[in-house]
C-alpha cells in the first residue's frame, strides 16, 4: 500500500457560481509500508476564479501573489499529483481532518474533473486515527501542530499552514500513531457513496409528519420501570426538538420527552432525551426551570 499524506492551502471567495475555496497549494508525502518517506510532491496552483488571495490567507500561509503568478492553473496541477500517486500500486490518502478531501473534491467538481478523483483508492482521516492510539476523545479536534506537539514530535523550524510542511509533519505524526488495526478502523474505499456521504448535509426535521418519520418511534420506555409510557401532551418543536410530556401507567413517573429527528446520509436518526418531572410545581414552570439550568451550568466568577 502507498499511503499518500496529503494537505492543502486554498483561498476562499465568493465567485458567480457562489463561494469557492480555491486550491492554491498542493503538499503531499508518499510513505511505504514501513512508514518510510519514498517521495514528496509540492505545487502551487495560479487562482483562475477568486483571483487576489485573502489578508487572512496571506498572513497564515506566508503565500504571495507572486508566488501564485507563474504557477499551473488546478488541472495541470492535479494531472502533475496524479501523474506521482501512480496507478500501478494500491493506495490511501490521508489528511489531518476530512476538510481537505472535501476541497479537493469541491475543486474537481468545478473543473468537471469528478472521474479523475478515482485515482485515490482508499481515503483515512489521520486525525482520527492519531488522536484515537493516543486515547484522545474523536469528539475534540486537535489542531496538527498542537498534536504534534502532544506526542513529542520535532515542530522545527518550518513554516506551518505551508501545503509541504504540514503533510510532512502530518507523515511524522502518522509514523508515530500507525497501527494495522487503527488503520483498519479508519480507512475507507474511496468510491462514489464515501463522496455522497462525505457531501451530504444533514439536517433536523420539523414536520413530524414527513413521509420518512416512523410514528412507532415517539413510543417510549418508562426509564425506571420499562413499561410503556402514554404521551399527555402535544409535541412542541424549539431548538430542533420536539418536546412532549409523558406518563408511566405503571409508577406513575412523568417525563418530558425530546426527540430529535435528524435526516443524515444513510437516513432518519430519532434520539431521545428523558428528564423525569419531579412535582407540579416545577411543570408549571418548566421553562423557567430549564432557563435556570442553562444559567447556573456556566458559574461567572468563581472567586479564584
Ligand atoms: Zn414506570
Amino acid at each position: 500500500m502507498k499511503y499518500i499524506i496529503i494537505d492543502l492551502e486554498w483561498n476562499g471567495a465568493s465567485t458567480q457560481e457562489g463561494f469557492f475555496n480555491e486550491i492554491i497549494e498542493i503538499g503531499a508525502v508518499a510513505l511505504d509500508d514501513a512508514m518510510t518517506v519514498t517521495g514528496e510532491f509540492q505545487a502551487f496552483v495560479a487562482p483562475k476564479q477568486t483571483r487576489k488571495l485573502r489578508g487572512r490567507i496571506k498572513e497564515l500561509t506566508h503565500i504571495t501573489n507572486d508566488d501564485l503568478k507563474n504557477a499551473d492553473g488546478f488541472i495541470t496541477v492535479f494531472r502533475k499529483l496524479k501523474a506521482w500517486i501512480g496507478k500501478e500500486e494500491d493506495n490511501c490518502m490521508l489528511s489531518w481532518g476530512n476538510s481537505d478531501i472535501t476541497v479537493l473534491y469541491e475543486n474537481l467538481k468545478r473543473y468537471n474533473l469528478l472521474d479523475e478523483i478515482y485515482v485515490i483508492k482508499h481515503y483515512c482521516d489521520a486525525q482520527l486515527l492519531c488522536q484515537k492510539a493516543a486515547d484522545i476523545s474523536l469528539a475534540k479536534q486537535i489542531g496538527l501542530s498542537a498534536f504534534a506537539e502532544l506526542i513529542g514530535v520535532e515542530i522545527g523550524e518550518e513554516q506551518l499552514h505551508r501545503a509541504i510542511n504540514d503533510s510532512r509533519l502530518t507523515a511524522k505524526c502518522l509514523a508515530r500513531m500507525f497501527t494495522p488495526a487503527l488503520y483498519a478502523e479508519f480507512a475507507k474505499k474511496a468510491d462514489r457513496i464515501f463522496y455522497e456521504r462525505m457531501n451530504f448535509k444533514s439536517y433536523n426535521l420539523q414536520d413530524i409528519y414527513d413521509e420518512q418519520v416512523i410514528f412507532s418511534d415517539f413510543m417510549a420506555e418508562c426509564p425506571v420501570c420499562g413499561t410503556f409510557m402514554k404521551r399527555l401532551s402535544r409535541f412542541t418543536y424549539r431548538n430542533k426538538k420536539h418536546y412532549a410530556r409523558y406518563c408511566c401507567a405503571l409508577c406513575g413517573r412523568q417525563f418530558n420527552i425530546s426527540h430529535t429527528l435528524k435526516i443524515t446520509y444513510d437516513g432518519l436518526e430519532h434520539k431521545k432525551l428523558f428528564h423525569e418531572i419531579k412535582d407540579e410545581e416545577e411543570t408549571e414552570s418548566e421553562e423557567q426551570t430549564e432557563n435556570t439550568v442553562q444559567e447556573t451550568a456556566q458559574p461567572e466568577g468563581s472567586g479564584e
